[in-house]
């Protein structure tokens, strides 16, 4: 049996190989622990092998594990990553360090209105469905730099990059295409803010090669937790 402690040794390697094929630096990229099938067990667990980043989809769960969380309180970065309702931005504000799925003007409207009554700077990520798969979240690349402009002077939003989910491919270097496009909206659309710097791609099956597309921020839950 792998002992997570191993897992995440692996997984950190692979990310400290792939970063040096792609020429980067590994201190760049930022490794996400994505919790969604672990209990606070295995959050502590993580925590004490040296994870510092966690993503959780739902916020239910996320409460659950991390309000408090398993660790110090401000040790560890908690990200949310999955679809938000409106309806849960209050709770999303109050609980995460980065919100990477912020799909629609409106969306980011309300998060912004939270923010302020609470008096925190929330920031933020814009997520893209680059593959254009109805099954995902997303905004169409299209959308992006109308979407941009509008949300881009909301107040306590500090606007980081671009995210998106790739489908799944069998063969992961398929995927290569997907995390390209994003990199490429990522620049070209870059509204000259010093925070513009995050790429949040790649899962379990293709982070080496988001990474080799220019990831900073990966998401891996079943190479770790599974
Ligand atoms: C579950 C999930 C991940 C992690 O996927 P794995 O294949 O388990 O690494 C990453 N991002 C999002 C948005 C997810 O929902």
């Amino acid at each position: 049996m792998i002992t997570l402690a191993e897992k995440l040794a692996g997984v950190n390697s692979r990310i400290s190989q792939a970063a040096s094929k792609a020429g980067r630096d590994r201190g760049d990229i930022t490794l996400i622990g994505v919790t969604k099938t672990a209990g606070r067990e295995a959050v502590e667990a993580a925590f004490q092998n040296g994870l510092r980043d966690f993503g959780e989809n739902r916020i239910p769960d996320a409460e659950t594990k991390f309000s408090p969380p398993p660790y110090p309180d401000h040790a560890a970065r908690l990200h949310l990553i999955g679809h938000l309702q409106t309806n849960k931005a209050k709770r999303a504000v109050a609980l995460a360090d980065l919100i990477h799925s912020v799909d629609s003007v409106k969306l980011a409207q309300v998060i912004s209105r939270h923010a302020v009554d609470l008096g925190k700077t929330v920031p933020v990520l814009l997520e893209i469905n680059v593959s254009g798969e109805a099954s995902k979240h997303g905004l169409s690349p299209a959308e992006l730099p109308e979407c941009l402009a509008q949300v881009i002077g909301l107040p306590n939003l500090e606007w980081r990059g671009l995210m998106t989910v790739a489908p799944y491919y069998e063969n992961p270097g398929q995927t290569r295409p997907v995390f390209a496009a994003l990199r490429d909206l990522f620049d070209r659309y870059n509204p000259g803010l010093p925070s513009w710097r995050d790429l949040s791609m790649g899962m379990t099956n293709d982070f080496e090669i988001a990474i080799e597309e220019g990831a900073t921020l990966i998401r891996v839950g079943r190479a770790i937790f599974s």
